[in-house]
């Protein structure tokens, strides 16, 4: 793999498994009740700009009685918000709401008496009043009762009163009132008034409250912004709780509350008593505690709630998170097997290109021998020859060398093929032309020129030394028998006609040497040989000797 191919592989895989990247996201985010320490953590987040390291603009907005904000965030009204138990019992009703944190470990509400009524215990409410919020209990003081010997829910009697108020409970008018820890004693205290409080927690009742939640609808559309939100939010709630009386400070200058600072500051002290961040984790939730209050409010209530409806209550964004990291894992790995495949079929495709290749330079060498040899013998043709003979023409006229032809034709050859069978003839064929081929130099060219001829080019090489050559070969060819079919012993001979090409370098007489011997030395080699067959055969005859023969005949 090449290295800028490598890259943009790197580059891809980055591209890949790297998250998106935010656009400025915009929510709504309802709290509970009016401004107050209570939601110390998200004024904090948004001060110290921890929303906005995740690329979130939040709208936060004080809530109120009047406004029921499991179905603000149901409907889309708002896409976070803070609820108590109340939140178990909406999802039991099938309402798809999700918790995302608890940032109470326990209910901050209990029940208030004044300490002139002396209620210390459970067992004392017996035919008592006890004025709430809702004119109902909630389950984990429900809970705290049913501890008791006897069912003491069905000796009380409750009332409805308006929010936080404390009118009735100091005029007399009812035993108990449920209150927030965190916030009715304070106002007590600051009457005057003693009063007596029972908490579920004294009573080993372990109720979430103040649940940071969202709706199932945002969470399967866009659970990275819950992730985020959730990361900030518990940002804040840190600062907060490390740095009260500045986020007390910062409530008081921007957002409207009734509290005091004195207020604040009891809330905020009260606070860390509910929240125990010093044990547990900011935020987090356990989901067997989620089950047990699931359970308890199911015991407590009138309606037939199935424990089933809590599947998906707790669809945390790190599970979402992991789906997701699973699905690019997935991902990826489909990608490899694909690239995988890809990369094995080009390897096989390659390794059968390359073969095909190969095969095809054999074929096209094979070819070419084919074109250039002959297919009896195995010497190099008569076309061949005419190129290597055209060449070493060229090459001696360049540079004024010189070579030799040697024409060779076996004698009596006819009456041979006619005496032992054509096919002798051919193992005769062959035998010269290995003898021919083994007794000359590498640089020389032996080649078949027709029926029973030869033809050898010796480059460098003049009449005498070709001669001498062709005299050793001619003692060999006659020395070699042959055992025809009818177990005869036949003997060959050849003739040997001999002529060499002298290259000027001359230029005025080049042309006349070209003219004379350029097309020529094959045809005075040829002439050589046929003096040599007038002349008994077996024998090797010269150009040169001939023309001085003739010049003398003449
Ligand atoms: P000379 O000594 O004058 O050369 O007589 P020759 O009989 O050799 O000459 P001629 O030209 O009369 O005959 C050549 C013979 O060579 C004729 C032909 O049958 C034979 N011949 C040519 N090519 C082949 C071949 O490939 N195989 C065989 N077996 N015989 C061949
Ligand atoms: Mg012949
Ligand atoms: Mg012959």
């Amino acid at each position: 793999m090449s290295l800028s191919l490598f890259r943009q592989f790197a580059i891809f895989i980055t591209i890949l498994s790297s998250y998106p990247v935010h656009a400025l996201d915009t929510v709504n985010f309802d709290l509970r009740w009016n401004h107050q320490f209570q939601f110390a953590g998200y004024y904090a987040a948004i001060e110290k700009g921890y929303y906005q390291d995740e690329d979130i603009k939040v709208n936060i907005r004080a809530g109120s009685a009047q406004k029921d904000n499991i179905d603000e965030v149901i409907s889309g009204r708002t896409d976070f918000s803070i609820s108590n138990s109340e939140l178990i019992q909406a999802r039991l009703q099938g309402k798809p709401v999700v918790a995302i944190s608890a940032l109470f470990q326990y209910s901050p509400e209990v029940l208030l008496s004044l300490k002139s009524s002396n209620i210390h215990n459970p067992s004392a409410l017996k035919n008592k009043i006890i004025a709430t919020n809702s004119g109902q209990l909630e389950s984990h003081l429900l809970a705290m009762l049913d501890m008791q010997d006897s069912p003491l829910a069905e000796q009380l009697t409750i009332i409805k009163k308006s929010d936080f108020e404390l009118e009735p409970l100091i005029t007399g008018k009812v035993d108990m009132i449920t209150s927030y820890l965190t916030n009715q004693p304070y106002t007590l205290s600051k009457m005057g008034i003693d009063y007596n409080i029972m908490d579920p927690q004294a009573y080993g009742i372990n109720f979430y409250s103040d649940f940071l939640f969202t709706s199932e609808q945002l969470i399967s559309t866009n659970y990275r912004l819950v992730e985020r939100f959730q990361r900030a939010s518990i940002r804040g709630w840190q600062y907060a709780l490390a740095n009260p009386d500045e986020i007390i400070n910062l409530i008081l200058a921007k957002y409207p509350t009734t509290k005091s600072v004195d207020a604040l500051r009891y809330e905020a002290k009260m606070m860390s008593t509910i929240m125990r961040n010093d044990l547990v984790e900011l935020g987090h939730i356990n989901p067997s505690r989620i089950n047990a209050m699931a359970k308890s409010i199911i015991e407590f209530s009138e309606q037939n709630y199935d424990l089933a409806a809590m599947d998906g209550f707790l669809t945390s964004t790190e599970d979402k998170s992991i789906q997701q990291f699973q699905w690019r894992l997935r991902f990826l790995l489909l990608f490899f097997i694909i690239a995988a495949c890809i990369i094995g079929l080009y390897f096989r495709l390659h390794h059968k290109l390359r073969l095909e290749i190969k095969e095809q330079r054999l074929l096209t060498r094979q070819l070419k021998a084919a074109v250039n040899t002959d297919p009896l013998s195995g010497i190099y043709n008569r076309r061949k020859f005419a190129k290597c003979y055209k060449h070493e023409t060229e090459r001696s006229l360049r540079y004024g060398g010189k070579f030799s032809i040697v024409m060779i034709d076996i004698d009596n050859f006819k009456q041979t093929n006619d005496t032992y069978g054509h096919e002798f003839g051919d193992e005769v064929i062959k035998k010269v032309a290995s003898i021919l081929a083994d007794g000359v130099r590498d640089i020389d060219t032996c080649a078949r020129y027709g029926g029973e001829e030869f033809i050898l080019l010796l480059p460098n090489t003049d009449e005498y030394a070709s001669g001498v050559l062709a005299e050793r070969l001619r003692k060999k060819i006659q020395q070699c028998t042959f055992i025809a079919q009818n177990n005869d012993i036949v003997t060959i001979t050849c003739s040997f006609g001999v002529a060499q090409f002298q290259g000027n370098l001359d230029s005025t007489s080049r042309f006349v040497v070209q003219q004379s011997q350029h097309e020529g030395t094959i045809a005075c080699a040829d002439k050589a040989l046929y003096f040599a067959k007038k002349n008994s055969r077996n024998r090797v005859c010269y150009w040169s000797h001939i023309t001085e023969v003739l010049a003398d005949t003449a």
